[in-house]
């Protein structure tokens, strides 16, 4: 099964998201759990879940996946930003159960000069707080592009916040690819080589989900500036490779393009060709 989606606007809810999907051909979505810049979440609305559970199920959708605010610093130096992030994400993971077994995903942080090392016991430490036994979501780790004082900008630094944590067994990663680019790992030439770089330091089994983004800049840039598949430094045969990779294929595609619905549905559109099933 080729799933393949987008970031969609949250602000309907569920329902609408799911006919959004649908509309544009996607069979999985991302949304904002909230304003990304962090304001405070509706109240869940069971009738419009089932509503959108509904929707999933006769379109045969996969992992519905959740963003958490990009402006929240799980590795913030002051206690009370660190506080608002761990507020926001036990919220978001509460509210995470009403539509349970899907995933949310987050940017690790900046230790904005405290160090990589600091950063990461801080992000282990809030995960440590906040994971728990019963919790039916899996956390993602995003691959950041190293943009300013990013944690997560290599595997070792994932693989070294996944081993602070108790519950990692909660934990995966997700792959960005314009970030991982960005990062100093060549997708466009050395594919195979980046998985198996992957594998060795992570683990390929943590690996639950795929951005799938062009960018603006070149290899090991650093930048973070997404682009429309095809229009930037990794192009359509780079995307091609990465959507039929035999260790890629059945994880679940969302593009985070600068794009409106009709720019995502013709982007969805030329996936569902390059595709080899
Ligand atoms: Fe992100
Ligand atoms: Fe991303
Ligand atoms: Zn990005």
């Amino acid at each position: 099964m080729f799933y393949i989606g987008c970031h969609l606007s949250a602000s309907k809810g569920f329902a609408a998201m799911a006919e959004m999907a649908v509309g544009i051909g996607a069979n999985v979505f991302q949304f904002f759990t909230r304003n990304p810049r962090g304001g405070a979440a509706k109240d869940i609305d069971h009738a419009d879940i089932a509503k959108a559970r509904d929707i999933a199920k006769k379109n045969n959708f996969g992992l519905l996946l959740a963003h958490a605010p990009y402006t929240l610093n799980a590795c913030a130096e002051k206690p009370d930003v660190l506080d608002f992030a761990f507020t926001v994400m036990r919220d978001d993971l509460n509210r995470m159960e009403a539509i349970p077994h899907n995933a949310y995903n987050f940017h690790p942080g900046s230790h904005v000069g405290q160090g990589t090392e600091k950063g990461i016991v801080k992000i282990a430490d809030l995960l440590n707080r906040l994971l728990t036994e019963e919790q039916t979501t899996t956390v993602l780790l995003e691959t950041m592009a190293g943009k300013g004082s990013e944690v997560g900008r290599s595997f070792e630094e994932l693989r070294a916040i996944i081993d602070k944590v108790e519950l990692n067994g909660k934990l995966g990663v997700c792959l960005d690819t314009c970030h991982v680019f960005d990062g100093g790992y060549d997708i466009a030439n050395d594919l195979d080589g980046v998985l198996k770089s992957f594998d060795g330091v992570i683990g390929l089994k943590r690996l639950k989900a795929v951005h799938l983004n062009d960018t603006k800049n070149p290899f090991a840039s650093h930048k973070d500036r997404h682009e429309c598949l095809g229009k930037g430094f990794l192009g359509w045969k780079a995307i091609e490779n990465i959507v039929n990779h035999p260790l890629l294929k059945e994880l679940p595609f969302y593009l985070e393009t600068p794009n409106e619905l009709d720019g995502y549905a013709a982007e969805i559109a030329a996936l569902k060709k390059l595709r080899r099933d």
